[in-house]
């Protein structure tokens, strides 16, 4: 057995036979990993109130070579999030970042530009517009999982973004299509999702801004629309799976 410590925010839990508990963790120096927690049923002092969805704690941990599951010996909360599991809109938005990140993660590959964007939006969950605070995280993790969305100009014929035609999102492009070459792609099978002009300025403009700006992006009613149903669908395209929570966070 090897001891660890690192910083870890819980992904997901759940209970395990008659006292224990298993836990996904995100950490920033070992990426995703699972933990068991023995005894954290009944412990009325090293576990109580800490080992809770969203917390961001300091853990210490023990692996062996012979199982993928790590034993959590310790964990301290830096900082509990508590906003986040009082108030409904918030959870749904702190539970679908929680799904983007096990989905899009493997066991053990560390990422630590993902860690900090998952603390930072948490942190930013607590107090700001919630689902467009979501969407920014969605934006720049597709930024860090290598799909930089081209939504600058058409991916086809490259003409700029403007009010002359309208625009249209297609996953298999990660980019845009204005409608002339649209009518003439052969992904127009799949449906393009029309995009406003406004969301499109919006979402550049937003993956422009580093995190600490997010504050003073304000996402009207129709842009909150479109980029949620852009974003699911392609999340759902690029994973080829349906995160479920995106289903709720479009009914809020
Ligand atoms: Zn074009």
């Amino acid at each position: 057995m090897a001891n660890h410590e690192t910083e870890a925010v819980v992904l997901k839990i759940f209970d395990h036979g008659e006292s224990d508990k298993i836990i996904t963790f995100f950490t920033s120096g070992f990426g995703k990993i699972t933990a068991i927690a023995k005894g954290a049923k009944r412990s009325k002092k090293r576990f109580v109130g800490k080992l809770e969805l969203f917390n961001h704690l300091h853990i210490v941990f023990a692996d062996n070579r012979y199982s993928s599951l790590v034993r959590v010996d310790e964990a301290e909360i830096i900082n509990p999030f508590p906003a986040l599991r009082s108030d409904y809109q918030r959870f749904v938005c702190s539970t679908l970042a929680s799904e983007l990140v096990l989905n899009w993660t493997a066991e053990h590959d560390q990422d630590e530009n993902l860690f900090h964007l998952l603390t930072w939006t948490h942190g930013q969950l607590t107090k700001n517009a919630p689902q467009a605070t979501l969407l920014l995280f969605q934006l720049h993790l597709f930024t860090l999982l290598g799909y930089h969305l081209h939504l600058s100009s058409c991916c086809q014929c490259r003409v700029a973004v403007d009010s002359s035609r309208n625009f249209s999102f297609f996953s298999p492009k990660n980019g845009l299509l204005c409608s002339p070459c649209a009518a003439l792609a052969p992904e127009k099978s799949s449906g393009g999702l029309p995009l406003s002009l406004g969301t499109i300025r919006l979402l550049e403009k937003a993956r422009q801004l580093t995190v600490d700006k997010w504050p003073r992006l304000h996402f009207s009613k129709q842009s909150l629309n479109e980029t949620m149903a852009l974003f699911q669908g392609h999340n759902d395209f690029l994973l080829q799976r349906n995160i479920l929570s995106w289903k709720e966070l479009r009914a809020l």
